[in-house]
């Protein structure tokens, strides 16, 4: 069930400051608005925000997903002759090619408190915990100005805790970036976010005994991750194995179109150390690759198995059901170092 008000458009910080300053710098005729699905509903009032900034901008809204940051919409901008793109819902990341038009990302974080049943449930976990606990907590973009509420919640409940920091934002996490987490079985992990795709990244990037815990906002559960992660490492761990076991003649690598999903230095790190082991390469450029897609061009290029560069994601979410190996750069890499210490995402 949804937390009531979950949806309401003023639980949305829609960064006016931000929107004015930019607007009043470049100064936009045209501007393109790209959102991503969960934040749709918004689009109304974004547009009577900026036309509040200056009337006379022509807006466009982008209807395709918008997964991250590294999906700007900047394609569809220039088709429209935008001469600036507002990516709402995620905050900035490094890009291998710099934008031709000016982006404003805004990350519309959410202004509500966390959600009453599932804080119940996971101070009820803490009281149980017989140990004493050290508890991480990370957020999705929308949600990590809610870390310092639990922060305090948890402390004044005598837990030690630790927010990451190191990102862009204490505590923030995105899809294919754990890297600032500190790792260690003593740790009880615990992911704010609507949704389990963040937390099921944590889940890849620290193995199958990893304690995670999710505070589902736009459900107001509180979902333990432990059995659902150890379904998937489990499937990622047979494929790699397999691959070890049976070499393959010929890999096509994915490489990601979209900009933020462009990675030269390690299509071409995988590149080299495929071929090193007498493997067949075909490089491969995908704006996205659905399992439509992937079946066509298997047709093809007939691979023994593919390599998605572009989102880490895809292998494990979009295409697990595809009935050749695809798998993730940090799986290629276990793979070709013969290695079955579980690597994610690269
Ligand atoms: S996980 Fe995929 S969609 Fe998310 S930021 Fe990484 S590349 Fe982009």
């Amino acid at each position: 069930m949804a937390v009531e008000g979950f949806k309401s458009n003023d639980l949305y910080d829609l960064g006016f400051n931000e929107l004015r300053e930019f607007i009043e710098e470049n100064k936009p005729r045209r501007l393109l608005v790209q959102l991503p699905d969960g934040l749709k509903f918004l689009a109304l009032n974004i547009v009577s925000l900026i036309k509040s900034i200056d009337s006379s901008i022509e807006v466009y809204l982008s209807s395709d997903p918008s997964y991250g940051a590294c999906t700007l919409a900047l394609e569809d901008a220039i088709t429209v002759g935008a001469d600036a793109l507002i990516h709402f819902g995620h905050i900035e990341c490094p890009l291998a090619i710099k934008p031709s038009i000016p982006v404003l990302y805004i990350p519309a974080y959410y202004l509500g408190k966390l959600p009453e049943k599932s804080l119940e449930k996971l101070l009820e976990e803490m009281h149980l915990s017989k140990d004493s606990v050290s508890v991480v907590i990370v957020a999705s973009t929308q949600y990590v100005k809610l870390v310092e509420e639990l922060r305090k919640v948890l402390e004044n409940l005598g837990c030690e805790v630790i927010v990451p920091s190191g990102g862009p934002y204490p505590g923030l996490v995105i899809g294919c970036n754990y890297s600032s987490i500190p790792v260690g079985s003593s740790y009880i992990y615990v992911v704010i976010s609507s949704g389990y795709f963040h937390a099921t990244g944590l889940c890849l990037h620290l193995g199958i005994d990893a304690r995670v815990l999710l505070i589902d906002v736009a459900r107001d559960e509180l979902i333990n991750m432990s059995r659902e992660c150890r379904k998937i490492l489990a499937k990622r761990m047979y494929l790699v194995s397999q691959l070890i076991n049976n070499p393959v003649k010929r890999v096509a690598l994915i490489v990601g179109q979209a900009i933020g999903q462009y990675r030269p230095a390690l299509v071409k790190l995988l590149e080299e150390k495929l071929k090193e082991k007498g493997i067949d390469v075909v490089k491969v450029v995908a704006r996205y690759l659905s399992l439509n897609e992937l079946i066509a061009l298997d047709q093809g290029v007939k691979a023994d198995a593919y390599v998605v560069t572009s989102c880490p994601r895809l292998p494990i979410d979009d295409l697990a059901s595809f009935h050749k190996p695809v798998i993730t750069p940090g799986e290629a890499l276990m793979v070709v170092s013969e290695s079955l210490k579980y690597l994610y995402p690269w």
